[in-house]
């Protein structure tokens, strides 16, 4: 494996470094503050800065607007803006649009594409993923309530979901419902797109997500849809093929999501690196003089540094041999980096002691938002079990001695 990055790259990264540091990380002692809502005027400006450099949407395609970089150099980017939580928003490649963009683009017919692709890489509108129900388990998917019914020429949809991520302000929410109930379990659902003004979509509310609802972009809402009926042409690919099509949006994702995370762990780290560097806790001593402090410092940077290896591995290996046999390497970073970040995070927060706890760091941001890791795009334990399945598999006619 080639570790040189391009320079083309280096260009890039360094543009990225630069704009985090000095246009996005001041902004967030008012984003921890305030509602992200009254930061909108500003984001928009700085939204703008990133177009005329010519960095927006660095992942999305060239003829929407996008600079197409492959899934190895978007690794890079997403690194660089995981080092705040402002970053992919004000870069036009935040989730879950970013997920949505590539689905649409894949499975999209050419009316849709011009209805809700162009102005959605374009950073106009905002939309949101909606397949996790309130009554069964988001684990297994494929236990699934909620329906689409055909009626004339249309869908009519009911069903309760939550966990809609940034529904609040979003145009259109793509929906997971169950349009062939007597197909066999990965064949009954169906991804439809549904305007968010349409009769029947109801925004209960915005879920408390560790102690703070939120609200716009950053907030999570359950959503019930009552006889919520939209023309049969918003059905997304193929009727029955949602989880074909979820598949897809998950593996190159997982590389996105992952590199956010070695992104905050690397922004964690520097923070308690210099907190224990410059904190004195006796007249001649600082904290960076305690060996139980040298020895978390020199484990986070080994458990960075290895996740980090890992998932641009991953990302090399969709690029050379495919999604489908990348699996096992896709099912291991997304466990082993959510738990590595949760571990730096929290020794960084240790590290600040009292300070940590308050939101005068980014640190208790990212130790509420970020817990959320082990869950979403599958928990922990079941991308174990998958790996574990995968290697047993691999073992069964193996000898060793
Ligand atoms: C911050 C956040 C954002 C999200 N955004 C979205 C979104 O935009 N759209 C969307 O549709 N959903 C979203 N989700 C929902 C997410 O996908 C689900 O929470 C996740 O799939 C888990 O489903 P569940 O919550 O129903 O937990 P369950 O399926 O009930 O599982 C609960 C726990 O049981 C254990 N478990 C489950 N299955 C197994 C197994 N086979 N073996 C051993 N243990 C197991 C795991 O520890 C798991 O955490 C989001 C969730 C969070 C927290």
């Amino acid at each position: 494996m080639d570790f040189a990055v391009s320079p083309k790259m280096q260009t890039i990264l360094g543009m990225i470094d630069e704009f985090v540091d000095k246009e996005l990380i001041p902004l967030e002692p008012e984003f921890l503050t305030k509602p992200s809502t009254s930061l909108r005027p500003v984001f928009e400006e700085k939204r703008k800065m990133v177009k005329q450099m010519e960095l927006w949407a660095p992942n999305h395609p060239k003829e929407y607007g996008g600079m197409e970089l492959n899934l190895m150099e978007h690794a890079l980017v997403s690194e660089a803006l995981g080092r705040s939580p402002l970053g992919h928003y004000v870069f036009g490649c935040q989730a879950p649009d970013a997920g949505n963009i590539e689905i649409l683009h894949q499975f999209g017919s050419e009316a849709q594409k011009e209805k809700y692709l162009s102005p959605l890489v374009d950073g106009k509108i905002r939309s949101c993923f909606s397949m996790t129900e309130v009554e069964l388990p988001g684990s297994n998917p494929v236990m699934m309530d909620t329906t689409a019914v055909k009626d004339g020429d249309d869908y009519v949809i009911n069903g309760q979901k939550w966990y809609t991520s940034s529904a609040d302000g979003a145009e259109f929410a793509i929906v997971m419902a169950v349009t062939n109930p007597e197909a066999g379990p990965y064949l009954q659902a169906s991804m439809i797109i549904v305007p968010t003004d349409t009769p029947g979509f109801n925004r209960v509310r915005n879920i408390p997500v560790m102690g703070h609802a939120g609200e716009d972009y950053f907030s999570h809402a359950e959503i019930l849809y009552q006889n919520c009926r939209v023309p049969q042409t918003n059905l997304l690919g193929p009727e029955g093929h949602g989880f074909v099509i979820a598949q897809e949006r998950l593996g190159p994702g997982r590389i996105h999501h992952c590199m956010r995370w070695i992104g905050i762990c690397n922004r964690a780290f520097d923070l308690m690196v210099t907190r224990a560097r410059d904190r004195i806790i006796a007249p001649d001593r600082k904290l960076a003089a305690k060996q139980i402090i040298q020895s978390w410092i020199a484990e986070c940077a080994a458990d960075i540094q290895s996740a980090r290896l890992m998932v641009l591995h991953a990302a090399w290996m969709i690029e050379t041999v495919g999604k489908k046999e990348a699996r096992k390497e896709i099912s291991l970073i997304k466990f082993v980096v959510a738990n590595v970040m949760q571990k730096v995070i929290d020794r960084a927060l240790q590290v600040h002691g009292g300070l940590g706890m308050t939101d005068d760091t980014i640190l208790a941001f990212y130790y509420r938002h970020e817990r959320a890791a082990r869950i979403y795009d599958g928990a922990d334990e079941v991308h174990k079990i998958s790996v574990a399945k995968r290697i047993l598999k691999e073992y069964e006619n193996k000898k060793v001695r």
